[in-house]
């Protein structure tokens, strides 16, 4: 149930906690969001009728630098599940060890069902409720769950009309004219390809013969999708919220670029190609090696942990698997790269852009992704190493790293006042 997330994200601190006999004084602190803003946004819709949206932003950390994190557009968005979205994002960025801490944000509506003028005067109304705790030393905003460069823009926007000063470090995840880094829109799915190369690697599979689902054929699932392809691995089923496809010979990629690029929405549905249709439950469960869900939260479920064929499951979604699930799947010998290490290259990407900004000099795509390789692997590597040298999976091994960090900031800034 939905929730329960912010439950779950406690169970998966404090698992990692108890292992690392964290500071009786400090626990507590890391058990809670440091603020937590729930705004009301008034939108007059285009029949001019007015509908008054519920958001959220919620800083759960800035121990270790400004809280750092997404917004998402969702019918489904709670303050719960916002808390922690937002826990994990502090996780996140201590484990690849950016200076940021952890934030997230959200607006409960239905973006399909809304014209983009609409969802333009949300984005500027939710923007002004939340500006009193943003800024780029407080709190910086980036795209999630159906947003993207153009919200991220207009965000950019509004705070620059406010203020009077362009202030392109407010927000990551822009469009490249309006100051976004290059790859940063493919950086969470080429992430997610690094990490799976390399658990592949390590555990003696050949990405040449690798099968692969992806679940959420989105900005992460596609991009992560491609890529495992261009570097020999077979795409066999990919899903979004329409539904999916599969074909145990491997899907034809370019085929789908081209049949999502024009289609409503962008979505699969209505894809003629050669491929069988599945639904999003049934492509979980389909014979693969790596299974990829880049799609939304508590998709992995103990029934679906105890059926699915996969071997390597590579977290592009934050939190898709059940702490339940997550027990099934270690002693079925899973390896399961959790989202706070498998996703980060998004929010990776999203620091080397607030840097750009800042110092107003902006990298080629090749010194981005040559920061984002040696960032993920030195990572990954980090967290696979401890994990095996403590005896834990890699989500408990991922999180000890990374709460101990945030812990160890704490303690040497001590308790204000
Ligand atoms: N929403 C992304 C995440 O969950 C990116 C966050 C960011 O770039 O700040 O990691």
């Amino acid at each position: 149930m939905k929730n329960n997330l912010f439950s779950m994200a406690l169970e998966q601190l404090d698992i990692a906690a108890a292992k690392l006999d964290l500071n009786k004084n400090i626990y507590p602190i890391l058990r809670q969001p440091e603020r937590e803003l729930t705004v009301s946004v008034p939108v007059v819709m285009d029949d001019g009728q007015v509908e008054v949206f519920t958001g959220h932003r919620v800083q759960y950390s800035s121990v270790r630098g400004p809280c750092k994190g997404g917004i998402r557009y969702h019918p489904d968005v709670t303050l719960d599940e916002v808390k922690a979205l937002a826990a994990w994002m502090t996780w996140k960025c201590a484990v690849v060890n950016i200076p940021f801490g952890g934030a997230k944000g959200g607006v409960r509506c239905d973006p399909f069902k809304m014209s983009k003028e609409e969802l333009k005067r949300m984005t500027r109304r939710y923007t002004v409720m939340v500006m009193p705790i943003l800024g780029p030393k407080r709190d910086i905003p980036a795209p999630d769950v159906n947003t993207n460069a153009e919200v991220m823009g207009w965000i950019m926007d509004t705070v620059s009309m406010f203020t009077g000063q362009t202030s392109l470090e407010i927000v990551t995840g822009k469009s490249i004219d309006l100051g976004g880094s290059l790859g940063r829109r493919e950086a969470t799915g080429r992430g997610v390809m690094i990490v799976t190369l390399n658990t592949l690697k390590k555990l003696n599979m050949n990405s040449g013969d690798a099968t692969i689902i992806v679940q959420g054929y989105g900005n992460v699932g596609s991009i992560a999708a491609n890529l495992l392809a261009q570097n020999g691995c077979k795409v066999v089923a990919v899903s979004d919220v329409s539904g999916g496809f599969y074909n145990s010979k491997g899907l034809d990629l370019k085929d789908i670029n081209e049949y999502v690029s024009t289609s409503k929405n962008h979505l699969l549905e209505g894809y003629k190609g050669d491929a069988e249709p599945v639904s999003n439950e049934e492509i979980l469960v389909l014979d693969a090696d790596v299974l990829i869900p880049a799609a939304l939260e508590n998709q992995i479920t103990e029934n679906i942990a105890k059926n699915l064929k996969a071997k390597v499951i590579t977290e592009g979604a934050n939190g898709p698997t059940s702490p339940e699930a997550d027990k099934i799947l270690e002693d079925r010998g899973v390896v399961v790269i959790p989202d706070i290490l498998a996703n980060a290259g998004g929010v990776v990407t999203s620091y080397f852009e607030w840097v750009q900004n800042i110092q107003s000099f902006f990298w080629n795509i090749d010194e981005v992704n040559r920061n984002l390789n040696r960032i993920m692997n030195k990572s990954f590597e980090e967290v696979w190493s401890f994990s095996k040298e403590k005896r834990v999976n890699l989500r408990t091994g991922a999180y000890m790293l990374g709460v101990d960090r945030v812990a160890k900031a704490l303690q040497q800034r001590g308790i204000f006042p």
